[in-house]
């Protein structure tokens, strides 16, 4: 290192740009190791190297799903992920045995779930356990993609009989409204122990407790 200190010399240095361009996608470049994922990453590689573009793989919504039987699809935040962020959440729980198509087709197994920020309407996060959750699941991708609340999923609708359904539910139960077919369920929250669609809160501290 001291040879180098004697080395002097007058000459400024040649303004060099070392910051590197160097572009990756798929799997070597996300914790989410999907072949959607990669599509995703390539299309935003394309547009930030050759466009000019300033996208960033942070901003995506990212669903994916597990094939077992019944499925499991999720998309945004759970729980857990929102407590650690300091969001509370409501959550909204619509069972398939209480969903006609789920009935009709005996796959009753699984559940619709949708975390809603407490007090609002954003949704923050959604589990679909069903026979198909993955093909379920884009209808709320799309909501918290493209911000559209719980209640604005009520008042769409939903051809009859879809386990798509379910998603109907529980957006109905944040606003209150049932349908008729399914009147005699209740909110447990009302204290009807036999209910099968849950509201229950989690506020943002540590001490509120996860439902499964
Ligand atoms: C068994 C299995 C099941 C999966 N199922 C699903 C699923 O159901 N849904 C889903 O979304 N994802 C699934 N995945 C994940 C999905 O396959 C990957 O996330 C996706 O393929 C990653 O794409 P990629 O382009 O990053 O890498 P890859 O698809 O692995 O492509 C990398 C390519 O680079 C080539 N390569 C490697 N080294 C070199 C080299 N030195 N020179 C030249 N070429 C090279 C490889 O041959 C390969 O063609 C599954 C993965 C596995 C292993």
């Amino acid at each position: 290192m001291r040879s180098l200190f004697r080395f002097r010399t007058t000459a400024r240095p040649a303004p060099v740009d070392l910051r590197t361009r160097i572009f990756a996608a798929g799997d070597v470049a996300s914790r989410f190791k999907f072949t959607h994922m990669s599509d995703a990453t390539a299309r935003i590689v394309i547009r930030n190297a050759l466009f000019f573009g300033r996208d960033r793989m942070s901003a995506l919504t990212v669903p994916w799903c597990t094939y077992t039987d019944p499925e499991v699809g999720h998309v945004g935040l759970n729980e857990c992920e929102a407590r650690e962020r300091g969001i509370a959440v409501t959550t909204f729980v619509q069972e398939l045995r209480d969903v006609d198509r789920a009935v009709l087709d005996s796959e009753v197994s699984g559940f619709v779930k949708v975390h809603v920020r407490q007090g609002g309407d954003q949704i923050v996060g959604a589990t679909i356990v069903a026979r198909h959750a993955g093909e379920m699941l884009s209808e709320l991708t799309l909501a918290i993609a493209r911000g559209v609340g719980l209640g604005a999923l009520a008042t769409v609708i939903h051809p009859y009989p879809t386990q798509a359904e379910a998603i109907c539910d529980c957006a109905r139960s944040r606003s209150g409204r049932d349908r008729h077919r399914n009147s005699s369920i209740s909110d447990p929250s009302r204290g009807d122990q036999k209910s099968r669609r849950r509201v229950q809160s989690h506020p943002a501290d540590a001490t509120s407790k996860a439902i499964v």
